[in-house]
């Protein structure tokens, strides 16, 4: 069975840190499109650059360019056990798209966990990881900036996944394993049903 998973969250909301440790225990694979494409940018390809032309300001990178990028990584992962995707899909074209791909390959979202956190600890969270992180969005100005992207163009996927009966909220505050148990019971509600 392939089991595919949405980790959803505004940025800030633990979902890469979430995501790694659900891979580990589930055997999934971890999907990141922030990761993907901040590697693009290492590279100093002239797709990085127009890439970090984006990210450094807080804005998403284009819907045609992720879906691609998508793609490309499913294909090269066939016979996975299932993905768990993060910060992906950030748009309800990117939804739409990840249903599509994932309808070819004859399987689909089981499961989208919204990973919810109050705005002034995301901010706060977001400003400390900034000091260490060296990422060029992580800075106030950015921060504020992402944090509006969101609300105007990612939040409203989570609807998208409400209409298909696969969404559960998840209280994002706590210990990193306090919240990791949380998904574990959610991951497993619906694996034995
Ligand atoms: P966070 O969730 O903390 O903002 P990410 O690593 O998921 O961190 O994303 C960082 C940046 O990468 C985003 O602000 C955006 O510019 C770009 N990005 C990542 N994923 C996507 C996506 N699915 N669609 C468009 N842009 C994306």
């Amino acid at each position: 069975m392939v089991f595919n998973i949405v980790l959803f969250g505004a940025p800030g909301s633990g979902k890469g840190t979430q995501s790694t440790l659900l891979a580990e225990k589930f055997g999934l694979v971890h999907l990141s499109t922030g990761d993907l494409l901040r590697a693009e940018v290492q590279k100093g390809s002239s797709l990085g650059i127009q890439i970090d032309s984006y990210i450094s300001k807080g804005n998403l990178v284009p819907d045609n360019l992720i879906v691609d990028m998508l793609a490309a990584v499913l294909d090269s992962n066939e016979g996975a056990k299932g993905f768990i995707f993060d910060g992906f899909p950030r748009t309800t074209d990117q939804a739409a798209a990840l249903k599509k791909m994932l309808a070819v390959k004859g399987t689909d979202v089981a499961l989208m966990i919204n990973l919810s956190v109050g705005e002034e600890e995301l901010i706060n969270r977001l400003l400390y990881r900034g000091i260490s992180s060296g990422r060029t969005d992580d800075n106030y100005e950015t921060i504020q900036h992402r944090i509006k992207v969101y609300h105007e163009k990612t939040a409203p996927v989570k609807a998208f996944y409400e209409s298909l009966g696969c969404a559960v909220d998840i209280d994002g505050t706590g210990s990193l394993s306090e919240i990791f148990e949380r998904i574990q019971s959610a991951v497993n509600a619906v694996i034995n049903t």
